[in-house]
């Protein structure tokens, strides 16, 4: 199975798209992550990605095309994925389109995750994340068992640095106006499937399942 997680920075993405993984056995691509991985290696990549990432600017597209082309190629990925904040804009759902048609793969359905602005607002704005294990927590809803501990591995949780409240505003501004349009390009293929995605995570992935469930037995 293939699949996008599409949804504003905030709108639980990274949690669902664990969770999907986990029970499809898919691989979780998320160009967020490879980035923030480039960035904090020092590579070539990360060095001309970190400023756009600082002002909550996307990434060009040509260097995430390339990003995401070798990522597909990888043994995990020919088994089924799930795409977790990619595409971003429509030259790279166009570009992905390509990379899939070279590869014999089409994606069986895009999930999008509906949450307000002023939620998303405030989930940015609480969120921590454990730089050992990627475990991702909030303060205000999720938070760990010990305040400011990663429960997993026990490495003290940080904040984002784009999560910071001024570089969110610029995020969902970026959201609006060049992601939102890759909506209507999954609409006109009939792969577009709406969750609410204000609610708990649980509730949120017997959603995804629920809209999944012809094509989840079928992979
Ligand atoms: P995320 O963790 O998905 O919110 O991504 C964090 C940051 O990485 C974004 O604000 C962008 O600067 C960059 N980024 C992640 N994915 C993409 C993408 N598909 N296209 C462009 N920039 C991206």
């Amino acid at each position: 199975m293939r699949l996008i997680l599409f949804g504003a920075p905030g709108s639980g993405k990274g949690t669902q798209a664990k969770l999907a993984s986990q029970e499809w056995g898919l691989a979780h691509i998320s160009t967020g992550d490879i980035l923030r991985q480039e960035v904090s290696q020092g590579t070539p990549l990360g060095q001309r990605a970190r400023a756009f990432m600082d002002d909550g600017a996307l990434v060009p597209d040509d260097l995430i095309l390339e990003m995401i082309g070798r990522r597909l190629e990888e043994d995990d990925a020919r088994r089924g994925f799930i795409l977790d904040g990619y595409p971003r804009t429509v030259p790279q759902a166009q570009g992905l389109d390509r990379l899939l048609s070279g590869l014999g793969q089409k994606i069986d359905a895009v999930i999008s995750l509906e949450v307000s602005f002023e939620e998303l607002t405030r989930r940015l704005t609480a969120r921590r994340m454990c730089p050992g294990c990627g475990a991702i927590y909030n303060r205000i809803s999720q938070p760990p068992r010990q305040s400011g501990v990663c429960d997993n591995c026990g490495r003290i949780l940080e904040q984002r640095s784009d999560d910071r409240p001024e570089t969110v505003a610029n995020r969902l501004r970026v959201y609006r106006q060049q992601t939102e349009p890759v909506m209507e390009y999954y609409r006109a293929q009939g792969l577009w499937r709406r969750i609410d995605g204000a609610r708990n995570p649980q509730e949120v992935f017997s959603s995804f399942k629920e809209v999944l469930t012809p094509r989840a037995s079928g992979r």
